[in-house]
């Protein structure tokens, strides 16, 4: 074959890619060029394929770890970028295992198939990913089930002025009421929500529920100043195209007003498109929400970013918090935070405070909200209208 750099390859016309009956090592992704691909049948060789760019060859032996089925010939120049099965092997490793059984499975049935042509004996699975997928399959139905029987709700953690301790909002977060195995924190319940796509729906659940629970507590609290809510906001919902329509819908039919909302986003939401992210908080703004940074410090955004998103809250990740009274290196962090904060004009609220020192050293270094276990633990609705 022509010249090889790393991962890239140039095959001249005529030069051979792969033998068939080769061991399989890699794949290879068409840049340019065009190649052909020919299947022996006694003596002769039949062309059976000719890719272009954007195709991929050489993927079956990659995957199942068995010989190439057949001979791949650069027609024309091509340039080829190889996928090596150790660069596969990670992607799988990091995927979801029913994607996992069902690619292993095709390819076993691709090979039945050419090997035998006619035989439709199902392929068996391989051994070792039944009982994960098994599981992983029951939990995203048992997941289903629980919000067509709407068993998400929103619990709320005060967010209290940090001088005096009065509440002026609450955080709402997730719990599942589960029937067998009682109520269940975001933990037991995100990662698989966020695997099989459902992080949206739960999400909308505990926010519809959230912003009537709002008014019903403003009702049964008139001598409250107007509180505010705050509503995280996943990754993926944020990337749903409706996601916006859904949120004026919500304010709609909830009869809450937006602009005693505001949603939490993460960095890791806001960095995958900053464009699109920064016109879509942009349309929640022009809508009344406000935006607070949840998490901050924790992702990889660049301060950069703070400006051009619209947000006007930050909430400081607990992680620079549980040191703060100790810790001087801590101290700097949210300081830094708390002036960066006040030059772009945004607030600020400091997570997971648990002592009176905590709250002490950050009331001192400037910042005026706060949210933790000091000040309550979060609670269903019941037991913060004191209902
Ligand atoms: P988060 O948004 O950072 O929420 C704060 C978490 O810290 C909550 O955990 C809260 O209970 C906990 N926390 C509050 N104060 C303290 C404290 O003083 N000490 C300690 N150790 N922890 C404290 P929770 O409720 O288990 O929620 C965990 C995470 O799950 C949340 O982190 C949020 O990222 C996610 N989550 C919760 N509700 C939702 C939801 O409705 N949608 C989405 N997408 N994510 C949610
Ligand atoms: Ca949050
Ligand atoms: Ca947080």
């Amino acid at each position: 074959m022509g010249g090889q750099a790393g991962f890239r390859i140039v095959a001249e016309p005529g030069d051979i890619v792969f033998h068939e009956g080769d061991a399989g090592h890699c794949a290879y992704f068409v840049e340019s060029g065009s190649i052909e691909v020919a299947v022996r049948q006694g003596d002769t060789a039949v062309p059976v394929a000719v890719l272009g760019p954007g195709d991929v060859l050489g993927e079956m032996a990659m995957i199942d770890g068995q010989r190439r089925s057949g001979t791949a010939t650069a027609q024309t120049r091509s340039v080829l970028l190889m996928i090596t099965r150790d660069q596969l092997s990670r992607r799988m490793a990091q995927s979801d295992p029913v994607l996992r059984l069902c690619l292993s499975v095709l390819v076993q049935r691709l090979r039945q198939a050419s090997a035998h042509p006619g035989d439709r004996r199902a392929a068996a699975a391989p051994a070792g990913e039944h009982g994960r997928v098994h599981d992983a399959l029951l939990r995203e139905q048992e997941l289903r089930q629980a919000l067509a029987g709407a068993e998400f709700e929103p619990f709320f953690q005060p967010i209290v002025a940090l001088a005096t301790g009065a509440t002026l909002g609450f955080e709402a977060l997730a719990r599942w009421r589960h029937p067998e195995r009682g109520l269940l924190s975001p933990t037991a319940f995100i990662a698989i929500a966020e695997a099989s796509g459902l992080i949206a729906a739960v999400d909308r659940q505990v926010q519809h529920r959230a912003c009537q629970a709002l008014a019903r507590l403003q009702a049964v609290r008139p001598q409250w100043p107007p509180l505010f809510l705050t509503l995280n906001v996943s990754a993926q919902d944020f990337a749903e195209p409706d996601f916006v329509q859904a949120l004026r819908d919500m304010a709609r039919e909830t009869g809450v007003d937006p602009r005693r909302v505001k949603l939490e986003v993460t960095e890791s939401a806001l960095i995958a498109d900053p464009d699109a992210a920064a016109a879509r908080l942009r349309a929640c703004r022009e809508i009344g929400f406000g935006i607070a940074i949840d998490d901050f410090g924790t992702g990889h955004a660049s301060l950069g970013y703070l400006q051009r998103f619209p947000a006007d809250t930050i909430k400081i990740d607990r992680g620079f918090v549980r040191d703060i009274a100790g810790e001087a290196k801590n101290r700097v962090i949210v300081d830094t935070i708390l002036r960066l904060a006040e030059g772009l004009g945004m607030s600020v609220v400091a997570e997971g405070i648990e002592t009176e020192a905590q709250r002490r050293t950050l009331a001192a270094l400037g910042c005026t909200l706060g949210q933790g276990y000091l000040f309550g633990r979060p609670e269903p609705e019941d037991r913060i209208s004191g209902s």
